[in-house]
């Protein structure tokens, strides 16, 4: 036998950034330092209308993010803004809103206080702010309103309206270069300088450097590595992070997973938003649930108990166990918004539910509670196992509900009031 040599865990140390704190009232949001990885969502209401507004992002809230955004483009937003954030603590969600600024920031900023009082963050996009000498000034302006009100800010570069002025100036003395380096290099300086030098600007005006976070957004997984990793090695500011326009279901969501992972996996990124466009009929929730999915997959976060599933095969002709891991995902998904409270700890609990005796047995042994479901041509019984023994076998039409019930008692003994009395 070859000799074992260590194998070192996967991922390095993460990058320590500074620690900001994004706050509404009581409730304090960190992020960056020793913070866990932030979940944050977008709403695609018209701000102006508060209920609506109010309504998703209480939906997005409890789905998990813990930063909402939201757009304030016009007056009419700008005035909507405290009364949503009126609604918002009238329905107990604490979740610190953030205003999505472009253009004409600097203006419903300083003439609607209100709207900057409510919102806990700014996010100012550097290639929006205005041109030529009015650029600096209207960047001055907002940055005036966020020392006002004491508001962390966001500077957030974005290559579809990256600083055109900045990069037409990068873009003439790299041609004056020996060796003029490729048009898509440049692009990823301009946008990295964007970004940083707005967050010095913004020091310079009286920020403190923990009140500011930066994000360079992409579309392509491949820029947003190279952008994020050069980010990240020249400032210590927080980061957030997301692949933009990622696009609709499975491209959109594999394609945020691949790139948001390959970065949280160097260390790099400390709020995430996943940018989906949803389908037709599909929740603004699904951006949540995938951020939460890609967290809880690295091992970064865990917020839902994860349930183990096999894929099925030519031993498995029936759906049963496909319906039975369907049926008991949904049902401690669904349960999570109370379980959180009655059963700490409760999200870390793994259930198996698997196919055939092939690896039935020994992923259910694994999990905190799994079951084996028969196979093709195996005995119609379904064993249950729980912390690694088996504990009982199950039989005939009613296995779903009877799992389910064994999953309830699991809990309420190992996490309930009685658990933590004992
Ligand atoms: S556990 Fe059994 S049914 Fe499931 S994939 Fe493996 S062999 Fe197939």
């Amino acid at each position: 036998m070859s000799t074992p040599t260590y194998i070192p865990p996967a991922r390095p140390a993460p990058r320590r950034s500074r620690q900001a704190q994004v706050r509404w009232g009581e409730h304090v949001v960190t992020v960056g330092g020793d913070a866990p990885v932030r979940v944050q969502s977008m709403t695609n209401t018209d701000t102006a209308d508060v209920i609506a507004t109010a309504i998703q992002v209480k939906e997005l809230a409890q789905a998990g993010s813990e930063l909402v955004r939201i757009t304030v483009n016009t007056p009419e937003a700008a005035e909507a803004v405290p009364a949503i954030r009126e609604q918002l603590d009238r329905m107990g969600i604490a979740v610190p809103l953030i205003g999505d600024f472009h253009y004409n920031g600097h203006k419903l900023l300083s003439e609607h206080p209100a709207c900057a009082e409510a919102l806990s963050k700014y996010r100012i996009n550097p290639g929006n702010v205005g041109k030529g000498d009015k650029r600096d000034r209207q960047f001055a302006q907002m940055i005036e309103v966020a020392l006002r009100h004491d508001k962390p800010v966001r500077i957030g570069v974005n290559w579809g309206s990256l600083d055109q002025e900045l990069l037409a100036s990068m873009m003439d003395e790299n041609s004056r270069r020996a060796t003029p380096w490729d048009a898509k290099q440049v692009m990823y300086q301009a946008l990295v300088t964007s970004a940083i030098e707005s967050a010095r600007r913004a020091e310079a005006l009286g920020m403190r450097g923990e009140q500011v976070l930066l994000s360079c957004k992409v579309s392509g997984v491949q820029d947003l590595v190279s952008v994020y990793r050069a980010l990240a090695a020249r400032c210590d500011y927080p980061l957030h992070l997301g692949l933009t326009e990622a696009g609709m279901g499975t491209k959109g969501t594999v394609a945020s997973a691949t790139a948001l992972s390959l970065l949280l996996q160097e260390g790099i990124g400390d709020t995430i938003r996943v940018s989906l466009t949803p389908q037709p009929g599909e929740a603004r929730t699904q951006e949540v649930v995938v951020a939460m999915e890609i967290l809880q997959s690295l091992g970064l976060r865990v917020f839902v108990p994860s349930v183990t599933a096999c894929p099925g095969c030519g031993r498995t002709t029936s759906t049963t166990f496909q319906e039975l891991a369907k049926q008991i995902d949904d049902y401690l998904r669904s349960q999570m918004p109370v379980w959180k409270q009655r059963y700490p700890g409760v999200e870390g609990m793994k259930v198996a539910v698997m196919g055939c005796i092939v690896n039935g047995p020994g992923e259910s042994k694994h999990a905190d509670i799994g079951i084996s479901l028969p196979g093709t041509g195996e005995a119609p019984a379904a064993p249950v196992f729980i912390d690694g023994e088996k504990a009982l076998t199950l039989r005939g039409e009613g296995i779903a509900t009877e799992f389910q019930r064994i999953v309830e008692d699991y809990i309420e003994r190992r996490w309930g009031t009685a658990a933590a009395v004992a």
